[in-house]
């Protein structure tokens, strides 16, 4: 838990403050006293009386109550410095700056415990250690190079890593990105990215605090924490990014499953930010253009006015925003002609809107106008203004500037020329605004904003499925795959439609199946996992002959207790499954069958419970979805009873939560009907 004593500390200690500004002792002190601190601020360092002309006390006793501690001395003093001013001094936060506790070895491990344990029981709070430390506009608790003041109109930023923190910043800040409170978390011994996030949430004032937060996570300790104070927080109108590095750790057990083997191990952590409203980014530059991108406002549909002097940027900025699913779309009509008539000949108004390389400032400011007062078409504008190389373009940065400010639709300024008008583009960024220099950057992020969808409102699906009988199923089944018996009871008693289905043990059972199912059939094997792998699926089985044959033949097979019937279906192939992921909770997976999944990975992944709204979005979401729908004369199937399987699964696993791997593969879907044709379910009970 974060306190007012770190976030706003009447006073500060420095504990191994140096007059040696190349250690972190003497630099955070630097920092603090270079950032203005307001408060009483003092060190602790047993060989001075002054450090960089701050009050040094040479023994701890002498020092008197104080807020917060930052710790810079070696790990092995670090507890009993903790113990005293916690338990003596009222000090009830903590930095600790110092490294050597969990990261490298067992013993560090265990000093690291104790030092939270303490501060547990006194009430603190701690950042650390092994980190770089803490900065506010409050105070500049780091020991790197201050590279800006952080503001109250920045955005709030989170990190796993010390290092890569500053690397962020390095990357935000020349695109006019500011900063306010920026937390590196080290160890996450106390408090990790999770941690704070909640804090933020549970004590979010919308007048007072940023709406921007950027993370940057090493590895989702608490997923449910995170899932919940992200969701809440966006909710509360705030706008979430997040690099998540490395994949995670509970995705490398393996599994038997088709949907086990599709769920690699970063499916949970992209499913877990999707449902959070968590945009994604894979990059530094991507992290700080999409929170460059949410300092403005978002277009309120999809489609956008490319502005520009230049031909190539806008080509190339058409092309990312078309890839995202973005639109620019053709502008034409008396408006387009009247406007087109104002600008120099050779300029095209039809959308990228392109004013020429002369083109002037007011030339600009009619384009803007038209695209806010006439193109009814236009939700945004992107205007890509670098310097012609003929004059200084102050004037139209300034214009830029003021359209901004009473433009009804957003506008994003693109400013190529970081070298040639970069003077011009300072004076842009002095009067806080955030710019781009690569459209390209710029488009995908915007896209990747504009695909991220809204958290869902906590609604439950009526969905009623016989959950006395899956519980009675589970209850009696062993830990493993189910038996085909157990299969069949658990997808009737959700609900789930399967296939007619009979099995035979004998040869005598065999040789009456075509008494209830009709040839053509099918015939499985029944004990081994995967079938088609050993011979064990025959499809279009047209006589007793045939039957006879494969029965014995299927009898041989390794692992065969007995041959299932089925009868012969045909649809299009479609999946849909479940994947325990560990703390995560379950993952839900679907898509097409056969090559889609196999060839093309092409699957959409949810995390358990999903709504309608989610489910529909899993299957309009894949690359396939026009088969679903239908396409050149091929039926699709009804989506809504897609959609209603999923949910059904979903449902299942809720009162289910035993079930660690399910596989619907394939489902057969024939227009209004979908079914199962072959299923297999895994439980662990120990769970
Ligand atoms: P496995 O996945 O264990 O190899 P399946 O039961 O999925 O076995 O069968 C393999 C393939 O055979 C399916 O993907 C599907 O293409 C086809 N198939 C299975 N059952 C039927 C059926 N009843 N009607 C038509 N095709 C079927
Ligand atoms: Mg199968």
């Amino acid at each position: 838990m974060l306190n007012d004593q770190l976030l706003n500390p009447k006073s500060i200690v420095i504990v191994g403050g140096s007059e040696d500004i190349s250690k972190p002792g003497g630099k955070v002190l630097k920092n603090i006293k270079d950032g203005g601190y307001s408060g009483l601020l003092s060190v602790i360092n047993p060989k001075a009386d002054k450090v960089q002309n701050v009050k040094s006390y040479r023994n701890i006793e002498d020092i008197g109550d104080t807020d917060l501690a930052i710790l810079a001395i070696a790990a092995k003093y670090c507890l009993a410095v903790v113990e005293f001013l916690a338990r003596n001094r009222n000090t009830k936060a903590f930095i600790i700056l110092s490294a050597g506790f969990s990261e490298e070895s067992e013993e560090g491990a265990i000093l690291e415990k104790e030092i939270v344990n303490v501060i547990n029981e006194t009430g603190g709070c701690l950042i650390g250690p092994n980190c770089i430390g803490f900065l506010n506009p409050k105070y500049s608790g780091v020991f790197t190079s201050l590279l800006h003041k952080p503001v109250n109109e920045g955005v709030d930023f989170i990190s796993g890593s010390g290092a890569t923190a500053v690397y962020i910043m390095e990357s935000g800040i020349p695109k006019g990105l500011k900063f306010r409170n920026v937390f590196s978390v080290g160890n996450s011994a106390q408090n990790g990215v999770e941690d704070i996030l909640k804090y933020m949430d549970e004590n979010f004032d919308a007048t007072r605090d940023s709406k921007v937060k950027l993370l940057y996570i090493e590895s989702i300790r608490k997923p449910e924490m995170l899932l919940r104070h992200a969701t809440s927080l966006t909710r509360k109108g705030c706008r979430i990014a997040a690099i998540k590095a490395g994949s995670s750790e509970a995705g490398s057990r393996a599994a038997s499953s088709h949907t086990g083997a599709l769920a690699s191990s970063d499916s949970a952590v992209e499913a877990l930010l999707k449902k959070a409203g968590i945009v994604r980014c894979h990059s530094r530059e991507e992290l700080t253009t999409v929170a460059s991108i949410f300092m403005y406002e978002l277009p309120e549909g999809k489609n956008i006015a490319v502005i520009t002097h230049a031909g190539g940027p806008a080509v190339m900025l058409t092309d990312a925003l078309s890839e995202g699913g973005l639109n620019v779309p053709q502008i034409q009509g008396s408006d387009a002609d009247a406007l087109l008539a104002k600008l120099y000949p050779g300029s095209s108004v039809s959308n990228p809107i392109d004013f020429l390389a002369t083109g002037t400032a007011e030339q600009l400011g009619l384009i803007i106008d038209a695209c806010n007062n006439e193109f009814q078409n236009i939700d945004a504008m992107v205007v890509i203004f670098g310097s012609p190389g003929l004059f200084k373009v102050f004037d139209v940065y300034d214009l830029l500037d003021q359209k901004m400010k009473s433009s009804i639709k957003p506008i994003y300024p693109i400013l190529p020329s970081i070298i040639s008008a970069n003077e011009e583009i300072e004076a842009f960024l002095k009067k806080d605004r955030t710019y781009f220099s690569d459209e390209v950057l710029f488009g995908n992020g915007l896209t990747r904003i504009m695909n991220t969808p809204f958290p869902v409102e906590d609604f439950n699906e009526s969905i009623k499925i016989d959950s006395v009988k899956v519980g009675e199923v589970i209850r009696n089944s062993k830990n493993g795959f189910l038996s085909p018996v157990e299969v069949s009871e658990i997808l009737d008693a959700s609900f789930i439609p399967r296939i007619k289905e009979g099995v035979a043990n004998t040869i005598e059972e065999a040789l009456i199946i075509p008494e209830i199912i009709d040839f053509p059939l099918v015939m499985k094997v029944i004990g081994p996992v995967h079938k088609s792998d050993v011979g064990g699926v025959e499809l279009n089985v047209m006589t007793k002959e045939e039957i006879l044959f494969h029965f014995e033949r299927m009898m041989q097979i390794d692992g065969s207790t007995g041959v299932l019937f089925q009868p012969m279906a045909s649809g299009l192939e479609l999946f849909a499954g479940i994947k325990e992921e560990g703390d995560f909770g379950h993952l839900i997976l679907c898509g097409l069958g056969g090559i889609f999944i196999e060839v093309l990975k092409d699957f959409s992944i949810g995390l358990v419970p999903i709504n309608k709204k989610e489910a529909k979005g899993m299957i309009s979401g894949l690359r396939s979805y026009k088969l679903i729908e239908g396409v050149r004369g091929q039926p699709g199937v009804d989506e809504n009873v897609f959609v209603n399987i999923l949910l059904r699964l979903s449902a299942l696993i809720q009162i289910a939560p035993e079930i660690v791997e399910l596989d619907l593969n394939p489902l057969l879907g024939a227009e209004d009907k979908i079914f199962a044709v072959d299923a297999r379910i895994r439980v662990e009970k120990s769970n």
